[in-house]
């Protein structure tokens, strides 16, 4: 009851709902005093209220992926992570925003609604998962799902200086999660700080049958990985991450953080990547493509909105064009030029290229060192509107995340100082797998 008088008090003016489904929510809340009573053990989740960006399904209750032609879209079925969450007695307080089918970094792109940013309401949560942010930095919820395609989860918890972990693709199923890039999304937690981004870790981690890409290893307690102890870890630095248009704040207080970690034992070196420059441009090529097929099925035939017209093609015109924002546009134009006969060679064979090379980066350092830090976004969050008119100024925000996405490791960004009273994130990148390693790192600044 506390969270939703604050989701009432605040969420005018941050807007980090699109669904609120607090009766449910209440009911479940309900379901667990009743098993506390009866002095059933309960899980360490229940009765905690947190909310989900809206690509994730939930059965009876509206999925809008942010869009005009999912507006009234409500799934048979809950997504994997859902269904889990359920079982630990996790309650729901509602769905929330983001950009259009996750693509941005700022929520603007969202087919209802821009979100603000708690520390100022002037600026952008960050995005695409910006309404899973902001509800977590304003109180609105004690945790949230997010959705990290190219820096989706770790972005916009930068901005609202919050803590957001990608996994290991692999690590946590994509079933029930409506796809954007399919070999680049990846659902993770977002939270207040490191012990809850753990928690939530054990609940959401694990093998899934029903999503093809689900990695079949065992889940540790990654509640263990919360120890201040770092002494010989090896750090790295890469140095490219250090791009052009970096904001000077943002780069010292990295540095300031590295020196605190090498004061507490760790070890650190600076490394080189040698491709990361080009992963911005190869993720432009790739995320598009797989949209472009992705969205294909959005044909006013199955799903959602639906504009008729004179003949089946005159009704798919018709539906997409009115129903899909802006930017949703630009990407399945892009994706399916690239894809096109005759281009495939020249553009997304290239960028899958690339994409390794990218990889091969990562599994070399990853022989030198065991964590790599690097800045989150190159700057803090900017005022609404600023970037809306320049798609490349925009994309230039996700430098830092997108190459993560491409080697499909995991990388955690948890709040590092603040430059002119907007909090600055940090990244700390780990290995295939290595989730508990970044924990560890991350739980030294808790
Ligand atoms: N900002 C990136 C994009 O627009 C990343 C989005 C995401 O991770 N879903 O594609």
């Amino acid at each position: 009851k506390a969270v939703l008088g604050r989701v009432d008090a605040v969420d005018k003016d941050v807007q980090a709902y699109i669904t609120r489904t607090s009766e449910i929510a209440l009911a479940q809340a309900q379901a667990v005093d009743s098993k506390i009573k009866r002095g059933e053990k309960v899980s360490v989740l229940a009765g905690i209220p947190g909310a989900l960006k809206d690509n994730i399904c939930t059965k009876g209750i509206k999925t809008t992926c942010a869009s005009k032609i999912l507006a009234t879209f409500v799934p048979p079925y809950d997504a994997t992570v859902a269904e889990k969450l359920a079982a630990e007695d996790a309650v729901i307080l509602g769905k929330a925003n983001m950009d259009e089918f996750a693509m941005g970094g700022s929520t603007e792109n969202s087919g209802f609604f821009p979100t603000h940013n708690p520390w100022n309401l002037e600026t952008v949560p960050g995005g695409s998962s910006g309404g899973s942010a902001a509800a977590v930095a304003a109180g609105e919820a004690i945790w949230a799902l997010g959705s990290d395609t190219g820096g989706s989860i770790r972005q916009p918890a930068a901005y609202c200086g919050v803590v957001g972990l990608k996994p290991t693709y692999g690590r946590v199923s994509r079933y029930g999660l409506v796809a954007y890039a399919s070999s680049l999304d990846q659902i993770g937690p977002i939270t207040r700080d490191v012990t809850d981004s753990a928690h939530v870790m054990n609940i959401i981690s694990g093998y899934d049958a029903k999503d093809s890409t689900s990695i079949n290893a065992g889940v540790p307690d990654y509640t263990k990985s919360l120890v201040t102890n770092i002494k010989g870890l090896k750090i790295g630095l890469p140095k490219e991450y250090f791009v052009a248009g970096m904001d000077a704040e943002v780069e010292r207080a990295i540095n300031k953080a590295i020196e605190q970690l090498v004061a507490l034992g760790a070890e650190y070196k600076e490394i080189s990547m040698p491709h990361t420059e080009y992963a911005l441009s190869a993720y432009y090529m790739i995320a598009p493509a797989e949209a472009s097929s992705n969205l294909a099925r959005y044909d006013g035939v199955s799903f959602g909105h639906r504009v008729e017209g004179n003949d089946i093609i005159d009704m798919y015109k018709k539906t997409r064009s009115e129903a899909f924002g802006a930017e949703v546009k630009r990407r399945i134009m892009l994706g399916t030029y690239a894809l096109s006969s005759g281009y495939y060679d020249a553009y997304y064979l290239k960028a899958l290229k690339v994409r390794t090379l990218v990889k091969q980066d990562f599994d070399k350092a990853f022989e030198q060192v065991d964590v790599l830090i690097t800045p989150t976004a190159p700057t803090t969050a900017f005022k609404l509107g600023e970037k809306t008119n320049d798609p490349l100024a925009m994309y230039l925000q996700d430098v830092c995340t997108i190459p993560v996405n491409l080697s499909g490791v995991p990388a955690i960004s948890i709040p590092c100082g603040f430059a002119a009273g907007m909090p600055i994130g940090m990244q700390i990148i780990g290995k295939p797998l290595g989730e508990e390693t970044i924990i560890r790192a991350a739980y030294t600044f808790e």
